[in-house]
């Protein structure tokens, strides 16, 4: 049966960030797409037709889209000892994606916005490819690959190492403005659907070892204040070069940015989005809003790996929310859990931001950080035509805490993935 009709009372749209009560919704499982939505105006008959769904008595909204997200890394506070770009092989690491994938999909997460494969050279687009084929259950995924940093910046320590380095390189190092378009160029071709690239990080991370990048500081004798403190990557040429060449393949930017200096210079460059931002003040939010940027706070790293600042970061982002920032919700998920992506609205909305504004920066919010149009898709809100990425959750979390966590029905590209709380169609 292409065609299925689903019965809300309660359905969210983000774009008013308002409920609206009695709307049906019928969706194609061949094209994928929302076919119509109408307010009903009769009852419904007491036994529905044959593949109708009945969701009414939950609340139902567009799919979650977690705008920051890593499907080859899990939680690091598993291990803390392990380093999984050293010491998991190359198929582990693609499994333990395929699980995450299946994870966060039941989550409600029906996009994910995938930052970075590290380490794991462009497997990411294959990933992608194999759920858009069909083969597993996941998220849309819209992947970085590599990302572009310079020599020496976002790699791993190699003083130890004579001729070569001790662990696979996560990024595409590039420097100066020919080799920076030549390494977008390259990213494009290897199957790219957005451009990352690192303005600043912690290049000083070789000076203390046995220490890897996680936890930040190491622990070493007589450390000095800040061991490793974030200093800029690229110049304002290299970034302004690196975004025009994105523009050029019509390719939305992200920016890993942590210093007030590095967000300034990225937003100035134009990338699309600015993740982290963990220093910030209203200088910073001002460069944002100028440039149109999309800001992406990844609460929920910070609260693990900030966890002395996280009270100054959680209210920064409540600030950008105040002055009018535009935001994502993406918590750098897989540094955390896969399914847990929701702690990342949690934090939003116990950082003081409206929960319908979360709601709205969960969904609609991360269609545009995905590059909007320049993605090729329409989701993050129902209507005629999108894709019918639909979820309903057993609370409303207006009212209660934990309605994010209570998921219980799935549907992507009008393919219904759990329903009453159980996962369907992965055998
Ligand atoms: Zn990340």
């Amino acid at each position: 049966m292409p065609q299925r009709t689903l019965h809300t009372d309660t359905l969210f749209n983000p774009l008013t960030k308002g409920v609206e009560n009695g709307v049906s919704i019928v969706v194609d499982e061949d094209t994928g797409s929302v076919v119509k939505l109408f307010g009903r105006s009769e009852p419904l008959p007491a036994v529905l037709p044959e593949g109708d769904v009945d969701l009414r008595g939950k609340f139902v909204m567009p799919g979650f889209v977690d705008a920051h997200t890593h499907i080859f890394l899990h939680s690091y506070d598993e291990n803390p000892s392990l380093n999984q770009k050293r010491d998991e092989s190359f198929t582990e690491r693609v499994i333990r994606a395929v699980n995450h994938c299946r994870v966060g999909l039941l989550a409600g997460y029906t996009t994910y916005r995938d930052l970075g494969s590290e380490s794991m050279k462009e497997a990411d687009c294959n990933v992608r490819d194999a759920i858009n084929r069909g083969l597993i259950p996941g998220p849309r995924l819209f992947v970085a690959t590599r990302v572009i940093a310079s020599t020496g910046s976002y790699e791993s320590r190699t003083e130890n190492r004579i001729g070569g380095t001790c662990l696979p390189n996560g990024s595409d190092p590039a420097d100066g403005a020919d080799e920076i378009r030549k390494a977008v160029r390259r990213r494009i071709a290897h199957g790219a659907d957005i451009v990352k690239f690192y303005a600043d990080y912690r290049r000083r991370i070789m000076r203390y070892p046995p220490r890897q990048q996680h936890p930040y500081v190491g622990s070493v004798l007589h450390p000095p204040a800040q061991p490793n403190p974030d200093v800029l990557c690229y110049s304002q040429e290299e970034m302004d070069a690196l975004v025009a060449e994105a523009r050029l393949a019509d390719c939305p930017v992200a920016c890993h940015a942590g210093t007030k200096q590095g967000v300034i210079m990225a937003a100035k460059a134009g990338s699309l989005t600015i993740e982290h931002a963990y220093f910030a003040d209203d200088d910073v939010f001002a460069a944002m809003k100028e440039n149109g940027c999309i800001f992406v706070p990844t609460l929920a790293v910070c609260e693990r790996l900030h966890v002395q600042r996280f009270p100054e970061i959680s209210a920064q982002v409540k600030r950008a929310w105040d002055l009018g920032v535009k935001l994502a919700c993406g918590g750098d998920t897989g540094t955390y859990p896969h399914g847990e992506n929701a702690r990342e609205m949690e934090l939003m909305i116990e950082a003081g931001i409206p929960v319908v504004d979360v709601l709205a920066a969960g969904t609609v919010g991360g269609w545009k950080s995905c590059g909007g149009d320049q993605c090729g898709k329409r989701f993050g809100w129902l209507e005629e035509g999108l894709s019918a990425d639909i979820i309903a959750l057993d609370a409303d979390p207006r009212q209660e805490k934990n309605a994010l966590r209570m998921v219980s029905f799935v549907m992507k590209d009008a393919k219904i993935w759990k329903k009453e709380g159980a996962a369907i169609g992965m055998a």
